[in-house]
């Protein structure tokens, strides 16, 4: 088809004009987590891995019909998720969650409160009842703000010094927005030592994902602007790695010895 081809051809530009480097691999275990050793801990963060941006079907913002590149972050997210908890490593869950009554523009309403929208894909479901997660609502699209608690503390900031985190992974939806809002705020933070001990943000490209709505749908809905999904992810990683984050291709356990 044609426009697959022009899409083929676009990224071939994006990625030929906005190339980054990815590290090839992030290996878990090795430097990880004990701070009886004092060893790096690695905290896992998950970024609105929720029915109204991930199940098909489940709301305004939800995907229409099965998504390759999101069932992918939902099965890294899954697959890191279980080893983190198995290890009882420290994990942090954002969860965009609206009250009916306060849009979030330019979004058509999304993930009400109440609405199940809100809450964790059924592969991640069972993070609720795990000891070692920490769950935050958040109702904006950066998650560093929406920990912001009304008496000037930071819930993730709060998290990184309990756990004494030095490294955050991160994963989640949508690589250019969500993601990308939180990773930059982090960075910002760490840069003026809002969030000790954090040095490193670290975004797993496998385990992001972004929504797609190609032109000629975009063109159908009033006020909408295009998104297309493989553009947008490569920006978003590259806008992460333009401020400081690292990038990994894969993510691995390594010995925790
Ligand atoms: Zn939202």
């Amino acid at each position: 088809m044609g426009s697959v081809g022009s899409r083929a051809r676009t990224m071939d530009v994006i990625k030929g004009e906005m190339p980054f480097e990815e590290e090839e691999e992030f290996v878990l275990g090795k430097s990880n987590n004990s701070t009886k050793n004092n060893k790096d801990v690695v905290g896992l963060v998950l970024v609105d891995i929720l029915n109204g941006f991930c199940t098909v079907g489940s709301g305004n913002l939800a995907p229409t019909k099965p998504n390759k590149q999101i069932e992918s972050m939902v099965k890294e997210a899954a697959r890191l998720s279980k080893l983190f908890c198995e290890k009882k490593w420290p994990v942090f869950v954002f969860l965009d969650s609206h009250h009916p009554n306060k849009p979030e523009p330019p979004y058509p309403p999304h993930c009400l409160i109440g609405s199940g929208e809100e809450d964790l894909v059924p592969a991640l479901k069972w993070l609720e009842k795990e000891s070692n997660v920490t769950i935050k609502r958040k109702d904006c699209f950066d998650g560093f703000i929406g920990s912001m608690e009304k008496d000037g503390s930071n819930t993730f900031a709060k998290w990184v010094k309990a756990k004494e985190v030095k490294v955050i992974l991160v994963v989640g939806i949508c690589t250019d927005i969500c993601v990308l809002d939180f990773v930059c705020s982090t960075l910002s933070a760490r840069n003026i030592g809002m969030v000790p001990p954090l040095e490193d943000v670290v975004v797993y490209s496998q385990g992001c994902a972004t929504f797609d709505l190609p032109m000629d749908i975009a063109q159908t809905v009033k006020g909408a602007l295009p998104h297309p999904q493989e553009s947008l992810h490569h920006i978003g990683l590259y806008m992460a790695k333009s401020r400081g984050a690292k990038i990994v291709k894969t993510v691995t356990l390594g010995s925790s010895k």
